[in-house]
């Protein structure tokens, strides 16, 4: 009998060791991906659970990344530009521990020497409008209290399935946080979705005007941010001069690099692609990138 006694209260030891270890886990608390507990869906936390900034660590040599996205999606596709959700939760808190989260319009601050950087820093910004970026993206980036920008293709806005309406825009341009901060930026896709490099300097300064006015009138802010779609167009001075004619303050293309010096040129801005790998590929990305360890 008394082993019995005694085989009973070793499981019952090792069943409270083993739920005192699950519970206590600070970093698997961060991530609510299946939350069972989370009241929307399940899956999206509730809006009032935002969590607080960390500190990050200081550094010398501050550097900028910008970093591109575009759909994401639930578990892995063969497309290179449909970021699982899961990855990209374990992506913000990656970021979250290690960069101060800034947008274009800080960046031109820091550029004029208003505000210094004493951290590296990530530009996060999402291309073509998929309709992702409202149902997925947007609650997270509220949840992380990070700001974001927007690259919508302005003629697919409210009218194709599957991307974004106006609304859905409009719900991000007025969001602020608690400190009563906009964290959400809408910039230029071009119209079309076209390739600038391809196309005549008429056709171009269409694109850039046409896309800018709309989605200046829809949302009642004023457009100043272009991405080029693939890039093209950013080796073209022709290019490079109608877009600050008609009135953009930033553009940024496709290159794969990390901003060191300031001011940096806002019209030739990097934008690394985020591919479909999995979260700790990004990690090891970033640090490559960065250079940090
Ligand atoms: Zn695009």
């Amino acid at each position: 009998m008394k082993m019995r006694y005694f085989t009973f209260f070793s499981i019952l030891v090792l069943l409270s060791i083993l739920i005192t270890s699950c519970t206590d886990d600070d970093d698997n608390d961060v991530i609510l991906y299946e939350c069972p507990d989370c009241e929307v869906d399940g899956i999206i936390p509730a809006e009032d659970d935002v969590l607080p900034y960390l500190e990050v660590p200081l550094r010398d040599d501050p550097k900028v990344i910008i970093l591109m996205y575009h759909n994401l999606v639930y578990g892995r596709t063969g497309s290179i530009y449909h970021r699982d959700i899961y990855n990209f939760e374990h992506d913000l808190a990656y970021l979250r521990k290690n960069f101060k989260i800034i947008d274009f319009y800080d960046l031109e601050k820091i550029n004029k020497g208003e505000s210094s950087l004493n951290s590296d820093a990530a530009i996060i910004t999402f291309d073509d409008g998929d309709l992702s970026v409202y149902h997925l993206a947007f609650p997270l980036l509220k949840k992380y209290n990070f700001k974001a920008t927007f690259f919508i293709v302005s003629s697919l806005v409210s009218k194709e399935t599957g991307y974004v309406n106006w609304e859905h825009l409009q719900e991000m341009v007025d969001y602020k946080n608690s400190d009563s901060l906009n964290l959400f930026t809408i910039g230029s896709h071009t119209a079309t979705h076209a390739a600038l490099g391809d196309l005549s300097i008429d056709e171009v300064r269409t694109e850039l005007t046409v896309s800018k006015a709309d989605i200046s009138s829809e949302l009642g802010i004023t457009c100043d941010l272009i991405a080029l779609p693939y890039g093209s167009g950013s080796d073209n001075s022709d290019i490079q001069n109608v877009i600050r004619e008609v009135g953009y303050k930033a553009s940024r293309t496709s290159e794969y690099s990390v901003i060191t010096e300031f001011p940096t040129d806002m019209f030739l801005l990097p934008g690394n692609n985020i591919e479909n790998y999995s979260n700790d590929v990004f990690v090891q990305n970033m640090q490559f990138w960065l250079g940090r360890n």
